[in-house]
C-alpha cells in the first residue's frame, strides 16, 4: 500500500483519488478552494435570478463509459447515483448566410437526412464518407493512445502516424474532404468548440465528430456539477482524507524521488505517490528542491486556448424554438448558445442558456446584438444576465506536427505523476477520466496493488 497524496481536487483529482482508494492505498487529497470539482461548477441565480442555475464549466461529454468505468471500479455503479441523459436534440448550425442546419448528433441516417435536405446530397455523401472513414483514427487512437500509458507521437511509429494524418492540419483535412464550405465549419467545429484554431489542429481532432456520432452526447439532469458532487461523496465513502481550503506550496523530492509535499500552513505529508491534477507549470514552480528538464520542457510547451466568456441568461418562456445547443458560425466568430431542455435548471415558464463567447472576438458588440444579426434574436426574452470571467477550455493545438503539448502522466520523478487537462491525454471530461484511468494502472503497477 502506497501513501498517495493527490493535489487538486477538479476531476482528475477526484478520479484518481476515488480508483486508489478503492484498490487500498492510503489517500489524502488536498484542495486549496473550499469545494470539490474545480472547472466542473455552477452558478445558481439569487435574488431576481432566484430558480435558475447554469453550468459554469462543462456541461455535456462524450464517451459516457469513461465515467461509467470510474463508478463502477470505485464504488456503486454510476446509475445507482446518478443519471446520464442522451442529448437527443439535434445540434443547430447557424452559417452566415443564412443557412439552418439542425444536424443529429447521434444518428447516421439522421445525419444524412438532415444534411441532404438542407446542403444537398453530395454534402451529405461526402460527409458520411468523412466521419465513416474517421473509425480506424478512432481505433488507433484508443488502443494506442488514449487507453494506455503514452510515450510521445514518435513511438508510434511512421505507419500509425500515416493512418492519423500527422501533419495535415484540420482545416486542410476539412478542405480535402468536403467541397461544402458550410460542411467544413461543422467539422472544423470540432476544433473550434474547444478554443484551438483548425488551421492548428492536426486532422485527427476531426475523430471528435465520429465519437459523438457514435457514442452520443450526454449531460447530467439538474447540471453537471451533480457529477463533481457525486465524485465528491464518492471519494468521502472511499475514506480518502480530504483536506480542503489547503494549498500545496512544494512537491518535495530526494535526488529521483517524490518524498511528499508541503501545505500553505506549514505542514507537510509525507508520501510515496504524489498525483497533481494542477497545471503542469505549476507543478514545476512548486517541485522542490527543482524540476527535472523534461518536465520544465513540458511546461514550456504548453499553449492555453483562447479563454472563452460563459454569458448566463434566464430567458422567459420556454423558448421551445431553442433547440439544446445552437452553433453560430458568423464571420467574427463561433458562439455557441447552450440552452439544455432541463425544468430543473429554471423556474417553471422559464429556461437557463449560456452563451460562449471566444474572448474580444466581438470587436466590443454586445453578444446578443451579435445573435441578433445572425437571426438567433433573444433580446426581448432576457428576464436575468449574468456575465462570468473568461477562461481557456484548456491547452490547445500548437499545429498539425506539434502535437497538443501536454505533459506525460508519469515523470521522470520516481512516484511523480501528473493528471488533468495539462497532462496527457488533455482537456475535457473523458480526456480526462482516461489519463486519470492509465495512470492508477501505472501506479498499481509500479507500487504494488495492496492484495485484496
Ligand atoms: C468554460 C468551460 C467549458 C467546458 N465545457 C466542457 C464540456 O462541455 N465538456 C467537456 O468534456 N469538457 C469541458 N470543459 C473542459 C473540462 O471542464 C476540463 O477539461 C476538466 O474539468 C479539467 O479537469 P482537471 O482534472 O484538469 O481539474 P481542474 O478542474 O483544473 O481542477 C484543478 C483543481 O486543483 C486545485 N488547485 C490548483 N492549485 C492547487 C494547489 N497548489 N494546491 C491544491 N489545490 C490546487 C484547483 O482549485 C482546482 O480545484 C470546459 C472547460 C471550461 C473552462
Amino acid at each position: 500500500m502506497a501513501r498517495v497524496v493527490v493535489v487538486g481536487g477538479g476531476l482528475g483529482g477526484l478520479a484518481v483519488a476515488a480508483r486508489l482508494a478503492k484498490n487500498g492505498h492510503q489517500v489524502t487529497l488536498v484542495e486549496r478552494a473550499t469545494r470539490l470539482g474545480g472547472q466542473i461548477t455552477r452558478r445558481t441565480g439569487v435574488g431576481p435570478a432566484e430558480g435558475f442555475q447554469w453550468d459554469a464549466g462543462p456541461a455535456e461529454m462524450t464517451l459516457p463509459t469513461t465515467i461509467r468505468d470510474l463508478f463502477r471500479k470505485s464504488g456503486r455503479p454510476l446509475e445507482r447515483v446518478l443519471d446520464l441523459h442522451l442529448v437527443t436534440d439535434p445540434r443547430r448550425h447557424v452559417f452566415s448566410d443564412g443557412t439552418v442546419l439542425d444536424l443529429p448528433t447521434q444518428s447516421r441516417a439522421d445525419q444524412r437526412r438532415a444534411l441532404s435536405e438542407t446542403l444537398g446530397a453530395a454534402t451529405a455523401d461526402a460527409w458520411e464518407a468523412t466521419v465513416d472513414g474517421l473509425t480506424a483514427t478512432w481505433e488507433l487512437l484508443r488502443t494506442r493512445v488514449l487507453e494506455v500509458p503514452f510515450a510521445g507521437a514518435r513511438r508510434l511509429g511512421p505507419r500509425a502516424l500515416r493512418r492519423l494524418a500527422f501533419g495535415t492540419s484540420l482545416s486542410t483535412f476539412a478542405g480535402r474532404a468536403l467541397p461544402d464550405p458550410r460542411a467544413r465549419r461543422v467539422l472544423e467545429y470540432t476544433a473550434v468548440g474547444v478554443g484551438s484554431e483548425p488551421r492548428l489542429a492536426p486532422a485527427l481532432t476531426a475523430v471528435h465528430a465520429y465519437v459523438e456520432r457514435t457514442f452520443g452526447l450526454w449531460r447530467c439532469p439538474g447540471g453537471f456539477a451533480r457529477l463533481a458532487d457525486a465524485l465528491a461523496d464518492r471519494v468521502r465513502e472511499r475514506g480518502v482524507d480530504l483536506r480542503l481550503g489547503s494549498a500545496v506550496v512544494a512537491i518535495e523530492t530526494n535526488e529521483a524521488a517524490v518524498t511528499g509535499v508541503r501545505l500553505s500552513d506549514g505542514s507537510r505529508l509525507a508520501a510515496e505517490v504524489v498525483v497533481c491534477d494542477i497545471d503542469v507549470r505549476d507543478v514545476v514552480s512548486r517541485l522542490s528542491p527543482s524540476a527535472p528538464r523534461a518536465l520544465r520542457r513540458a511546461a514550456r510547451r504548453l499553449r492555453p486556448g483562447r479563454a472563452l466568456r460563459l454569458v448566463h441568461l434566464g430567458l422567459r418562456g420556454e423558448a421551445e424554438d431553442l433547440p439544446h445547443e445552437t452553433v453560430v458560425h458568423g464571420a467574427e466568430a463561433t458562439v455557441v448558445v447552450r440552452a439544455p431542455r432541463d425544468p430543473a435548471l429554471a423556474p417553471p415558464g422559464h429556461r437557463a442558456v449560456t452563451l460562449v463567447v471566444p474572448d474580444g472576438a466581438l470587436a466590443g458588440e454586445d453578444v446578443l446584438r451579435w445573435l441578433a444579426r445572425y437571426g438567433v434574436d433573444l433580446r426581448d426574452r432576457v428576464a436575468v444576465r449574468l456575465d462570468d470571467e473568461s477562461r481557456p477550455w484548456g491547452p490547445t493545438w500548437r499545429g498539425p506536427w506539434r502535437g497538443l503539448g501536454v505533459a506525460r502522466n508519469a515523470t521522470p520523478v520516481r512516484g511523480l505523476f501528473l493528471v488533468g487537462d495539462t497532462a496527457h491525454p488533455g482537456p475535457g471530461v473523458p480526456a480526462v477520466l482516461l489519463g486519470a484511468a492509465a495512470t492508477v494502472r501505472m501506479i498499481d503497477e509500479t507500487f504494488g496493488r495492496p492484495p485484496r
